[in-house]
C-alpha cells in the first residue's frame, strides 16, 4: 500500500476552485466572475508609439495594430513591447538584450526593480527612502511578499498577533497562520449598509493589545470594495499610532481601478528625473498609495507587500516586493540582513524576467506613460461595467438597492447574494463566482451584463 494511503483529499481552494469548475462546464453561455482577473472587451485598439532609441540618438516610429477579442486575458502594451512578441521598437530590443543572462540574481532580486517599486508606492521624494531607511526586496507577487513578510515578524518582532480586517482575501490567514502568526480579526464591512463598519473597526482596534500587527488593504478593499475615506484613515492612522500597533499594508491594485485618475502627459528624456515629473502627473498612482504614505510621513515603523499581478497584467510572472520602512539607515540594513535569511531557505532568489519588466517599464518615460494610458483604459472598463450592471438590474426592476455595484470600487463588487444564490445562479445560469456572492467586474463585458442581470434578477425575486 502507498504510504500516503491515509490522506484525505483536500478541498479545492475556494477561489481558484471556482475557474475548475468552470472548465469543466460544456455549456456556451458559461461566464466565470471567480477570480480577479482583468478580461477584456471587444475593442479595436490602434495605437500609433513612438519610441526614442537613445542609445543610436536616433528616433524611430512604430505603428501598433491591435485587436481585442471579447472576454481575453490581457497582455499590456507596455509588456507586450518589452517582450517583443509585437512591434519590437529600438527600445525594447535594447532591453531584451540587456537581460539575455540567466545567472542567479541575489537573494533580494534586481536592485533596480527595489529602488523603483520603493518609489512608486512611497513617492520618489519620500524622505525614508532618502534617508535609507527602507529595504525593499523582490519576491513572488503579492502573495510571496505577505508571506516573506509574515515569517520575519514571527521571527523577529515581539508580538505574534496579526489582526485582518473581516473579511479579507481569502489567502490573508493561511499565509499569515503558516508564516508562524496568531491571525485575528477586526469588524470592517457592515452588511446592512454594504460599507464600511467604521465604529466597529476604531472598537476593535482600540482594544488590540499593544504592539500587535495590523494587516491593511492599502487601496481596493478585496473582497468588499469598500475604503475608508481619507479623513476616516487619519483616524486610523493616529489610532494605531497612538498604541504602538504595527500597520502591514498590502498593496494589490495600486493605480488599477482609482475614479480620479489622470494620465501622464509630460514625458521627459532625461531618464534621472523623470520620477519629479510621474509624481505629479499620474495622478491615480499616487491617490491609492496615499494611505501608505500618511503612516511614512508621521515617521513610524510599517511593512508594505506590493503585487504587480494586476496593475501590470503579470499575473504568472509572479513579481512583487516587501517593503520595512525602518526608524533608521542602521536598522533598516539589518532588517535587510535578516530578511535575507528567511528567502535563502525558502526559495532562495527570485525569478529574473517579471522583474526585469516592470523595472524597464517603471525606468522609461515613453513606457511609463504608455503604462499609465493602459491603465486608465483597464480602470474605465471596470467603471463602465458598474454602471452597465446598475443600469440593467434597474431596467428590470430587480428588487433591492443596488447602488453599491457604482459605490464600491477595485476588481470587485460585493453583491450581497448569498451562497445558496450564488449556486442557483450557477446552476441555472452557468455564472461562477465565490460563494461569498463576490464578483469580479472585471470578467464581465458589455456582452455578459445582460446574461448576468437575468440571473441576479431571477436569484432575488
Ligand atoms: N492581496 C490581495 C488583497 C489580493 O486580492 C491578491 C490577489 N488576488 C493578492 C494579495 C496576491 O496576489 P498575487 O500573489 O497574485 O500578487
Amino acid at each position: 500500500d502507498s504510504v500516503f494511503a491515509h490522506l484525505v483529499r483536500a478541498p479545492e481552494d475556494p477561489i481558484l476552485g471556482v475557474t475548475l469548475a468552470y472548465n469543466k462546464d460544456p455549456s456556451p453561455v458559461k461566464l466565470n466572475l471567480g477570480v480577479g482577473a482583468y478580461r477584456t472587451e471587444v475593442t479595436m485598439l490602434f495605437s500609433v508609439f513612438c519610441y526614442v532609441d537613445y542609445r543610436r540618438l536616433c528616433e524611430r516610429y512604430s505603428l501598433c495594430c491591435l485587436v481585442h477579442q471579447e472576454g481575453k486575458p490581457l497582455v499590456l502594451n507596455v509588456v507586450r513591447l518589452w517582450n517583443g512578441n509585437s512591434s519590437v521598437t529600438p527600445l525594447s530590443f535594447c532591453i531584451i538584450c540587456r537581460a539575455r543572462n540567466k545567472e542567479y540574481l541575489p537573494i533580494t532580486g534586481v536592485a533596480d526593480f527595489n529602488k523603483l517599486s520603493a518609489q512608486l508606492i512611497f513617492g520618489a521624494d519620500s524622505p525614508a527612502i532618502q534617508e535609507s531607511r527602507v529595504t525593499t526586496v523582490q519576491c513572488l507577487s503579492g502573495t510571496g511578499s505577505l508571506r516573506v513578510g509574515g515569517e520575519f515578524l514571527a521571527k523577529h518582532y515581539h508580538q505574534r498577533n496579526i489582526y485582518l480586517p473581516q473579511p479579507t482575501w481569502g489567502n490573508h490567514p493561511k499565509v499569515f497562520t503558516l508564516a508562524g502568526l496568531t491571525v485575528q480579526t477586526y469588524r470592517y464591512y457592515a452588511p446592512a449598509t454594504r460599507g464600511l463598519d467604521f465604529q466597529g473597526l476604531m472598537e476593535d482596534l482600540g482594544a488590540v493589545p499593544s504592539g500587535s500587527v495590523i494587516m491593511l488593504h492599502a487601496c481596493a478593499h478585496n473582497p468588499t470594495g469598500v475604503d475608508p475615506t481619507p479623513e476616516q484613515w487619519e483616524e486610523i492612522r493616529k489610532l494605531i499610532r497612538s498604541k504602538a500597533l504595527l500597520p502591514f499594508f498590502d498593496s494589490a491594485y495600486q493605480a488599477m481601478f482609482c475614479l480620479h485618475f489622470f494620465a501622464l502627459s509630460i514625458v521627459d528624456h532625461e531618464h534621472t528625473r523623470i520620477y519629479l515629473h510621474y509624481g505629479f502627473a499620474s495622478g491615480s498612482l499616487d491617490k491609492d498609495a496615499q494611505p501608505v504614505r500618511s503612516f511614512v510621513a508621521d515617521g513610524g515603523e510599517l511593512l508594505v507587500a506590493q503585487s504587480y499581478a494586476k496593475n501590470m497584467g503579470l499575473y504568472g510572472e509572479r513579481v512583487g516586493a516587501l517593503s520595512i520602512v525602518c526608524k533608521s539607515a542602521d536598522v533598516a540594513s539589518k532588517v535587510e540582513s535578516q530578511l535575507k535569511l528567511v528567502i535563502r531557505p525558502m526559495y532562495s532568489n527570485p525569478p529574473i524576467h517579471g522583474a526585469t519588466i516592470v523595472a524597464a517599464v517603471l525606468k522609461d518615460s515613453d513606457l511609463f506613460n504608455e503604462w499609465t494610458i493602459e491603465l486608465k483604459e483597464m480602470a474605465d472598463r471596470i467603471i463602465s461595467m458598474r454602471q452597465q450592471l446598475f443600469d440593467a438590474l434597474h431596467a428590470r426592476g430587480t428588487p433591492g438597492d443596488w447602488s453599491h455595484i457604482i459605490k464600491q470600487i477595485g476588481m470587485f463588487t460585493f453583491t450581497g447574494l448569498n451562497s445558496e444564490q450564488v449556486s442557483f445562479m450557477t446552476r441555472e445560469y452557468h455564472i461562477y463566482m465565490t460563494s461569498d456572492g463576490r464578483i469580479s467586474m472585471a470578467g464581465l463585458s458589455s456582452k455578459t451584463v445582460p446574461h448576468l442581470a437575468d440571473a441576479i434578477h431571477a436569484a432575488v425575486t
